[in-house]
């Protein structure tokens, strides 16, 4: 009987593991691969930005899964994971559907937690998916209309996707807009190289983008922020707040009992095997082991290159 697969997420990860499993050389028989995600079309976050500001359309950066499963052997579920037994192995859908697996790849993401300070859940848009850039776009062309002498635009948090959406939200106001930047820390692309964060200052300061450095964000109401800067609390009126900061998992893999760190992260195996579930591979995690081809995988000194299996062998198969 031929092995099944299961990968739960068609982002990146998901989608990219299935793909690459339905091109490898099987030696025995070619497996099932059953890929599951909530979503009809698959996202190039990426390129999110550019839907607001207009440049590009919903149909260049998201993808039909049907289109993109074409000929490919993958079965694809739409649908949200409401269980995964993994002592069964046996994922429940929220349509109810289940489905039984040998190998099982999680793939599920991460979500913007929208409960850091009261009212962003109620006020705030984050920016991970196509509705939120919809939100947005309707936002702004709401106050567009309404032609006040200013569109006040709040962007919390000045990671990438702070300062990307700021420049494009910028872009798009021209004059009209007043766009600050909330940063907690000194400086903001805070991970990254000088030299980023000198050209991110730059673009933002060309663009006439405020940056509230060493500031936390308070509240959040249907017109107004409250910032926190040197023990100050200011309230300012807003017309938009964007919040993206954080990254919380999935709780479908929140729920799971399996070995994790002091982080709360999944412990792995060299073989980037959940630690004694080898039938389990994490999120990115999966990417990275289909990239890395027996005899051609490239791998930092500190995971030597002899201590990995195939693809074909982290998925039992070979
Ligand atoms: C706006 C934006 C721009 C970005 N730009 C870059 C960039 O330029 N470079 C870069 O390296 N990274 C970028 N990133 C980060 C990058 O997109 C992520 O690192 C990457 O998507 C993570 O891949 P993943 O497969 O783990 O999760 P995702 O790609 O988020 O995929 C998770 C999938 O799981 C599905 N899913 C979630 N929960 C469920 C559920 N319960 N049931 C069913 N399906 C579910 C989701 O619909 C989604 O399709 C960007 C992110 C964003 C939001």
């Amino acid at each position: 009987m031929a092995h099944s697969i299961c990968i739960l997420g068609g982002g990146f990860g998901g989608l990219y593991t299935a793909l690459a499993l339905s091109k490898l050389n099987w030696e025995n028989e070619q497996p099932e691969i059953v890929l599951v995600d909530q979503r009809d079309r698959f996202i190039f976050a990426p390129l999110l930005y550019e839907l607001v500001t207009g440049e590009l359309q919903t149909w260049e950066i998201a993808p039909p899964y049907e289109e993109l499963l074409t000929n490919t052997g993958i079965r694809f579920h739409q649908s949200g994971v409401s269980n995964i037994d993994l002592s069964a192995k046996q994922v429940t859908l929220s349509n109810n559907t289940k489905i039984s697996y040998d190998r099982i790849v999680l793939a599920l993401g991460g979500e913007t937690p929208m409960d850091m300070a009261p009212g962003v859940a109620e006020h705030a848009i984050p920016f991970r998916d196509l509705a939120d850039a919809y939100r947005l776009k309707d936002r702004l062309r709401q106050r567009e209309e309404a032609n006040p002498d200013k569109i006040r635009v709040a962007v919390v948090g000045g990671g990438y996707s702070g300062v990307e959406i700021a420049c494009k939200v910028a872009e798009r106001l021209g004059d009209r807009g007043r766009i600050r930047i909330v940063e907690r820390a000194e400086n903001i692309l805070q991970n990254s190289a000088e030299f980023n964060q000198k050209a991110a200052q730059k673009a933002l300061s060309d663009k006439n983008v405020w940056i509230d450095y060493e500031t936390t964000v308070t509240a959040v109401s249907a017109d107004s922020i409250s910032l926190n800067y040197k023990d100050k609390t200011e309230t300012l009126p807003v017309d938009i707040v964007l919040w993206t900061v954080g990254n919380k998992v999935s709780p479908a893999l929140d729920a799971l009992d399996l070995p994790r760190n002091a982080k709360r992260q999944f412990t792995i195996t060299p073989t980037l095997q959940v630690t004694e579930h080898p039938d389990i591979l994490p999120s990115a995690i999966s990417q990275t082991a289909l990239m890395l081809r027996a005899k051609q995988c490239r791998l930092p000194p500190s995971q030597p290159c002899s201590k990995l299996t195939t693809p074909l062998g982290i998925f039992g198969l070979a």
